[in-house]
């Protein structure tokens, strides 16, 4: 499970971070929702271990990781510009993690069959990600993520890239994924009905802090201020 404690960030005079405190279950899809500037990316980055936070304690599956770096905190994360390398093959692209971390070569082959297998990615093995629609490159840059195993995953903003039908499909997808792995799941939006189409816990934040904490269910029905009801809106 995931736990912050009163996480603080500021940079310089900016205080992006306000003192964060949220809890997510293990196998939670814990979408993390708010406007533009409101320290969602910050959040992500201070979980992950790319940001030292300025102040707060972070624990995950109970463990104090707060000093420690980003390997050593069982995270697996997707950024929004996706980060392939262009002159690595999808298969290469895909296991470049494992080698890093010395997996052996008969265990690297064999989750890249299996997670290329779930992904629809084993007859694209060989291409270089320019050779590949968005789409199929959102497919590798999940790929990466799910072959680590990791127990949790982080997304920031992964479908912002893709037009609007396959942006449907690719959260049905990483849903899917997502349960069918028993993962828990921090993701970033800033659209809410992604939020609410994805989501099991929504933390909706405002310049820095925690607005509301609630299922989707609870949030159209209870928002807890005008600003909360405004950024939700009405059920589809
Ligand atoms: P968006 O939806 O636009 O991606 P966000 O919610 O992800 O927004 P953050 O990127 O977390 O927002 O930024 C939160 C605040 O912190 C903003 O005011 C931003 O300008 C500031 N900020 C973020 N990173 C830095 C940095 N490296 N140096 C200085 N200020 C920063
Ligand atoms: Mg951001």
């Amino acid at each position: 499970d995931i736990r912050l404690d009163g996480i603080t960030k500021s940079f310089g005079e900016t205080q992006a971070l306000a003192g964060i405190s949220l809890a997510a279950r293990p196998g939670t899809f814990l979408v993390l929702l708010g406007p533009s500037g409101c320290g969602k990316s910050t959040l992500l980055r201070v979980v992950a271990g790319l940001e030292a936070p300025t102040g707060g304690r972070l624990l995950l599956e109970g463990r104090d990781v707060t000093g420690l770096p980003p390997a050593q905190r069982g995270i697996a994360m997707v950024f929004q510009s996706y980060a392939l390398f262009p002159h690595l093959s999808v298969a290469e692209n895909i296991v470049f993690g494992l080698r890093a971390r010395h997996v052996a070569a008969a265990e690297r082959q064999g989750r890249l069959a299996e997670t290329a297998e779930m992904l629809g990615l084993t007859k694209l093995l060989g291409r270089r990600p320019g050779q590949l629609s968005g789409g199929q490159q959102q497919r590798v840059a999940l790929a990466r993520a799910v072959v680590a195993q990791a127990p949790i995953c982080l997304m920031d903003e992964p479908l912002s890239n893709l037009d609007a039908k396959l942006r449907a499909e690719m959260r049905r997808e990483i849903r899917a994924l997502q349960q069918r792995l028993g993962i828990t799941m921090v993701y970033v939006t800033h659209d809410q009905a992604e939020a609410m189409s994805m989501a099991d816990q929504v933390v909706l934040m405002r310049d820095g802090c925690v607005e509301q904490d609630a299922t989707p269910a609870e949030l159209y029905a209870r928002p807890a201020s005008v600003f909360a009801a405004s950024f939700i809106g009405t059920p589809p």
